[in-house]
């Protein structure tokens, strides 16, 4: 199975992720973990994106595509994938839609974890990571409403949108995901 997941920052997608990639034997792609990993690792791509990171906004679509396709061609990938925060704009999605159909294999579904707002505040506020400051969680979800909130329409025409509700209980949110996910196993 080929799925991407969608959601503002807080609505929970690390933590479905988990649980989705163990029940279902998928590989789990973060690009904010990979981008943390190269930030920490203080590679010269991971330099440049927390510049983009800690201000709240979105590491140029040239450099993160460069990062999944390569990811994506090899070994581990090739039974199945959980894209969680990828892709975060139409270029994204559209380069990546081309590089799976270059590969005959195209995503099966994209799940939209759909969170209100002020409830993605208490969330984010909560968590404590170093771009979960106020101001910064602002732009984090301002970039999602401008740049990202697109691909719900993107991915609604393609047909392989499923948007599910992203409140209430762990357990909860679980249910409604494998319920839809289990048509692809
Ligand atoms: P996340 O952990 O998914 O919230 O990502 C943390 C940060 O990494 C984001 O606020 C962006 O700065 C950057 N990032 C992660 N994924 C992408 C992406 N697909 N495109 C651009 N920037 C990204």
């Amino acid at each position: 199975m080929r799925t991407v997941f969608v959601g503002p920052p807080g609505a929970g997608k690390g933590t479905q992720a988990e649980r989705i990639v163990k029940q279902y034997g998928l590989l789990h792609l973060s690009t904010g973990d990979m981008l943390r990993a190269a930030r920490d690792a203080k590679t010269a791509i991971g330099l440049k994106a927390e510049e983009y990171m800690s201000a709240g906004q979105l590491v140029p679509d040239e450099v993160i595509i460069g990062i999944v396709t390569e990811r994506l061609s090899q070994e581990d990938a090739q039974s199945g994938f959980l894209l969680d925060g990828f892709p975060r704009t139409l270029v994204q999605a559209e380069e990546l839609d081309k590089s799976l159909k270059e590969s005959g294999t195209p995503l099966d579904v994209v799940l939209e974890l759909r969170v209100p707002e002020e409830e993605l505040y208490t969330r984010l506020a909560s968590r404590g990571r170093a771009d979960d400051k106020p101001e910064v969680i602002r732009e984090r979800l301002v970039a999602y409403r401008r740049q990202t909130e697109p691909l719900v329409g993107y991915y609604t025409e393609s047909g392989i949108l499923k948007t599910v509700d992203g409140t209430g209980s762990i357990d909860d949110i679980f249910g409604r995901i494998s319920a839809i996910l289990d048509a692809y196993k």
